[in-house]
This record gives structure tokens, sequence and C-alpha cells, in this order.
């Protein structure tokens, strides 16, 4: 197929050997302005992962659309601010969307199963074992695992926000080779093409740092929202994690099965080959930190030569409330963030501690030396942005 392609002169990506596909589809792509679902999507999906689980590639969807279709059950014109509101609409949709996903698959012989996670699921290291069981159960028995996050739970602590970032947590959980977002743009453009009729379109993004979120408008050291914003973070997640990234409209969803094979069609991220370790991409994505060190600059300067451990004599302050194995974030005097890491100490013990040489506290309380171990410490370089 790839070879009859390369003749008639389609240009190809050196997509190889995927297996596991994770696809994520947006609310806009699933649902429309009347509320009401897209019946021709899902049935273009379900045809095209009909021939992709027959050709042996396993496939994983993420799907959002649960609130707008509970707006469209309750008549509700506008979109809910308030939270209780909002949930009831998840819980209405949610039941409604796997309705909609079990028909369309039965119609070829398809299997669906629901998973509804948070952000603790990937967090908690034993409930991301049980995520990841049930998906290769799934997985391994040809049924489509349909995954959203549980938004009728989600409180703020707990929520992981958007399915963007969650499908690309879902990738070191399945091993997967390719993550591909469906969304309402082509892919990633070297500025707005919606303000600039010049805009080139970036067909394949090796290395996702600070000047690639420029083009799209975001200045990452500011907290910012926006759609492609959320879809570089997850490309920066996945890519870590091993796993391709495409981002491409929703109206190609026919030719899903030309994506993976490797046409291009969207913007390819293309996947890490020197890697972080699944214990260091655990700590830096999937980890909320429980509360942060103010390092000094000698402490920093050292990070930033050779990962070292972080002693409390080049500790300057401790912000937020934690218990001793928490992870924590180090950042220096500016603010910036250095490192993350888990902490020997709890913040009350720092409190104790801090500035001071080692032989000034060891004792029978405090008997490690370091407050986070070079072994337990991951520096943040400019290519693991978090
Ligand atoms: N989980 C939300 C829903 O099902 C959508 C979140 C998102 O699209 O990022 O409506």
């Amino acid at each position: 197929m790839i070879y009859i392609l390369l003749k008639m002169g389609v240009r190809m990506r050196d997509l190889k050997d995927i297996k596991r596909v994770i696809l994520k589809i947006g609310s806009s792509s699933l649902v429309d302005d009347k509320l009401n679902i897209k019946k021709d999507v899902l049935d273009k999906l379900m045809c095209s992962f009909k021939n992709l689980i027959d050709k042996g590639i396993e496939i994983c969807l993420v799907t959002s659309g649960a609130i707008a279709l509970g707006r469209g059950e309750l008549g509700l014109k506008k979109k809910p601010t308030e939270m209780a509101l909002k949930q009831a609409c998840a819980a209405i949709g949610q039941a409604k969307i796997m309705e909609y996903y079990n028909e369309a698959s039965k119609k070829y012989g398809l299997l669906c199963g629901q998973i509804l996670v948070n952000h603790d699921d990937f967090q908690v290291r034993n409930r991301m074992k049980f995520l990841a069981q049930s998906l290769e159960a799934m997985l391994s028995n040809k049924v489509i695992p349909i995954v959203n996050e549980n938004d009728v739970l989600a409180v703020e602590e707990i929520k992981v926000g958007d399915n963007d970032t969650l499908s690309s947590l879902l990738v070191p959980v399945i091993g997967a080779d390719l993550l591909i977002l469906f969304s309402d743009i082509d892919g990633l453009y070297d500025k707005n093409p919606k303000e600039f009729s010049d805009a080139k379109f970036i067909d394949t993004v090796s290395k996702v740092d600070k000047d690639i979120y420029k083009m799209v408008g975001v200045n990452k050291s500011n907290v910012g929202t926006g759609g492609m914003e959320t879809k570089l973070n997850a490309a920066i997640i996945a890519t870590q994690a091993q796993g391709n990234m495409i981002i491409c409209n929703s109206n190609r969803i026919s030719d899903l099965e030309k994506i993976i094979e490797g046409e291009q069609i969207g913007t390819l991220f293309i996947a890490k080959k020197h890697l972080i370790s699944s214990k260091e991409h655990w700590m830096i994505y999937r980890v909320k930190a429980s509360g942060a060190l103010v390092i000094d600059n000698g402490a920093r300067d050292a990070l930033n030569n050779k990962k070292v451990s972080i002693l409390p004599k080049g500790i300057i302050s401790v912000k937020g409330e934690f218990l001793s194995d928490s992870i924590i974030n180090v950042i220096d005097e500016d603010g910036n963030l250095i490192a993350k890491g888990i902490s020997n100490y709890s913040s009350s013990e720092i409190e104790l501690i801090k500035g001071k040489k080692s032989s000034e506290f060891l004792g029978n309380k405090f008997t490690k030396e370091e407050v986070i171990h070079a072994n337990n410490l991951v520096i943040i370089r400019e290519d693991i942005l978090c």
C-alpha cells in the first residue's frame, strides 16, 4: 500500500510499527451547534476502527462531548457556569454519549467499554496500575476503551481539566506509539492563519520549545488558556513518553487509516529518542507538586551543571505544607522552576534545618543529609518544559 502511495507521489512519513493508537476527539467535532450528536462522525470512526482492528492495530478513544450533550438534553442554551449544573450535564451527557458509541460500534461488530478518570488515577501509583491493567485487558480482547474525564466528580484539586492532556497522560500508561488529536484545526501554523494570510503550515515538529509556544501566541511563563496551548503541552507529555503525536482536522476522520500509515496529514510531533525514565515522567507530568523549596544561586548553579542532591544549606525558604516523601518543586530566587523531586523531610522539618550545614542538624530526628537525594530529582530542562 505504502509503495503504491509513494509511486502516486503522496508524501509519506516514516511511522513504522504503529501498534497502539490513542485518538482524542473534541466536543465541537462530535456535537453540532444544536447540541445534537454528529452520528456520521461516529459512523466514520467505527468504520475505520473496524479496519484497523482487523489489521492488528489496537485503538483507545478519548472522547469529549459529554457536557455539550447533557446541555442539549437539559435544554440549556448557554454553557453552565455553576459547577453543580456542569456536573449534572456531564452525568446526563456521559450516559448519552455511551449510548451513541454502543449503537455505532454494534453496526461494525465492535465492542466498547467506558473508563472515566481523574488526575488522581495517574498520580497515585496503585490506581495507575489498575487503570493500566483494565486498559490492557480491553485492548487484548479487541474492546475499544472509551475514555473521558470523570467530570461529575472532578473538583479542582483532582481534575486533569482537558482531554488533550488526559489523552497524552494515557500514552505511557498503555505504551501507545501514536496519539492523534482530532480537532477543528488542521494542525500547527507559524502564526495564526485566521489573522495572517501568509501563515505557513508546519508539517513536522521535532522539538516543542519556547519558540513553538511563541508561534501560537503563548508565553510559557504566563498561565495561558486556549486550544493550541493544551495541544502543545500534550505533545511534550506524549513525545517524552516515546509516543508520536499528530494534530489534525476532524474533517479527516475518514482518512484515519492513511494517517496511521504515514500519509502527511496534520502536524506530526516526533517521539523523543532520548528518553527520560518512567519514574521521571511520572514525577514531572503526572504528579502535582505539594509544595516548593526556594534555593539560593549557589545551589541553582550546582544543579545547572549536574544532578546533585539538595542540601539544607542551599535552601532559602519553603512554600506550602507537605509531608515527607511528597513530590515538590525546586525553584530559584526568581521563581523559575529548576527541578522536581521527592522530599525526605516534611515542610515543617525543612523549616527547622534550612540554611544549616549537615553538622548542625544531623542527629536522631534528622538522619538524612539530603532534603532531596540526586536519585529522586529530575532537572527541568527546556525540552521537558512542564
Ligand atoms: N470532558 C469534557 C466533556 O466530556 C470535555 C473536556 C475537553 O474537551 O477537553 O464534555
